[in-house]
């Protein structure tokens, strides 16, 4: 899917899977929900014809469970976003993570995850990948020793960038290089830019992942991932893992992808500049420790961020100046206009404790007391500002008795 049409992305993103009119005259600006277990053929040729097409790679469908026009419609979408060949439906972010991991390893292989990596990425290695004979390498990025840590085996790079809780920034490009002149296929989870900020397929990945729950659905009302692929060969493996573990992905989902797909730049723009803003203040608070916001000048990616994105998220994070482990807690508990939940994307603001033992998982992470990770929605900065001050002040009050 290349941009050869020359339009910029916000046009594309407008038209990119719109229905052909059904008389060829007069039509829906929508593609319907197709909700369908059986397709039906015309004849046993085309039943035959469209089989084979399926097998070599190709986005149709035979049955229900591969999806019809509401999801070629995501799809085509998705990897027009993207840069990508081919785009592939999962029925969560995890899902799509398992299905790359799937594709891309087998017995006795070799991957190289890095450690700030998405954290349920372990539990699929842990109670899936161990038990089929793949070995998973956490390394991290930033001490320049990849080349040194691929093996003979080594079949993957895996990178989440920025990264999970902290943001770290990678260098994508530097990364990936190493990774080609050894054969090894490259797959960055995109989630943190809804694919609008950052192109990993432009900057050397062959695979970019995304949970569509996030910025691309942004509604928090849709569970659904996506697989973008660079080449016919992986569109072939990934289907073909695809349809070996069964996934289907409901119609609904993806029409509500689809819908949130459109809004995503005007959307994104807001989460940014909101974001920014709370980032800023956070910096300049007497019990905050360290901001993590690549957009901020004094953080340790932001150069790296500059370079290779056009934007930034509303996700930021920060760590308390003071190592009281209930302070977290203790904040979340003051806010009045943050929900207390995971996932994030949606157009409102959510707050949640990143613990020491999680983070120290990652290289990146050097402090010792808790985090809060906040992603900041749509509503007013002011007055989230208003509410982060009441808590921070609670919190004060609350630990000096
Ligand atoms: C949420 C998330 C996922 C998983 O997506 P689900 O749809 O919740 O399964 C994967 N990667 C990142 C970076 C995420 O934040």
């Amino acid at each position: 899917m290349s941009h050869a049409d020359g339009l910029r992305i916000q046009t594309r993103l407008a038209h990119a899977g719109a229905p052909t009119p059904v008389d060829g005259r007069a039509g829906p600006v929508n593609v319907p929900v197709v909700r369908t277990s059986t397709v039906r053929f015309p004849n046993t040729a085309t039943h035959a014809a469209l089989a084979a097409s399926r097998a070599a790679g190709e986005a149709v469908a035979t049955y229900g469970r591969h999806g019809l026009d509401t999801h070629r419609a995501l799809e085509e979408a998705v990897a027009t976003l993207e840069g990508g060949h081919r785009a592939v439906l999962a029925p969560s972010g995890l899902a799509a993570i398992t299905l790359v991991l799937l594709a891309t390893l087998t017995a006795g292989d070799h991957a190289l995850v890095s450690d700030s990596v998405y954290s349920p990425v372990r539990k699929v290695d842990h109670t899936l990948l161990q038990r089929y004979g793949i070995e998973v390498e956490y390394f991290s990025p930033a001490r320049g020793d990849l080349e040194a840590r691929i093996r003979p085996t080594t079949r993957l790079l895996y990178l989440e960038s920025p990264s999970s809780l902290l943001y770290e920034v990678l260098d994508l490009p530097a990364l990936a290089a190493i990774a080609r002149r050894h054969d090894v296929v490259v797959a960055v989870d995109n989630t943190w830019s809804g694919g609008l900020y950052y192109q990993p397929l432009a900057l050397g990945a062959n695979i970019s992942v995304q949970a569509a729950t996030k910025y691309l659905g942004g509604h928090s009302d849709a569970m659904l991932g996506v697989v973008t692929v660079d080449s016919p060969a992986l569109a072939r493996s990934i289907g073909a893992i695809h349809d070996a573990l069964g996934f289907s992905v409901s119609a609904d989902e993806a029409y509500l992808v689809l819908r949130g797909l459109r809004t995503l730049d005007v959307r994104l723009a807001r989460h940014q500049v909101n974001a920014t803003e709370v980032a800023r203040y956070l910096a300049r608070h007497a019990d905050v420790g360290r901001v993590y916001y690549p957009a901020l000048p004094q953080d340790p990616g932001h150069a790296l961020w500059q370079r290779d994105f056009s934007g930034a998220s509303g996700l930021v994070s920060f760590a308390f100046r003071g190592d009281d482990a209930r302070a977290a807690a203790v904040f979340i508990d003051h806010l009045r206009h943050f929900a207390i939940g995971a996932s994030w994307g949606g157009y409102e603001s959510l707050a949640l404790e990143a613990a020491p033992a999680r983070l120290s998982e990652h290289s990146y992470w050097d402090g010792r007391g808790p985090v809060v990770r906040l992603h900041i929605g749509l509503e007013h900065p002011q007055d989230l500002i208003d509410d982060l001050s009441r808590a921070f002040q609670a919190t004060a009050d609350a630990l000096r008795c």
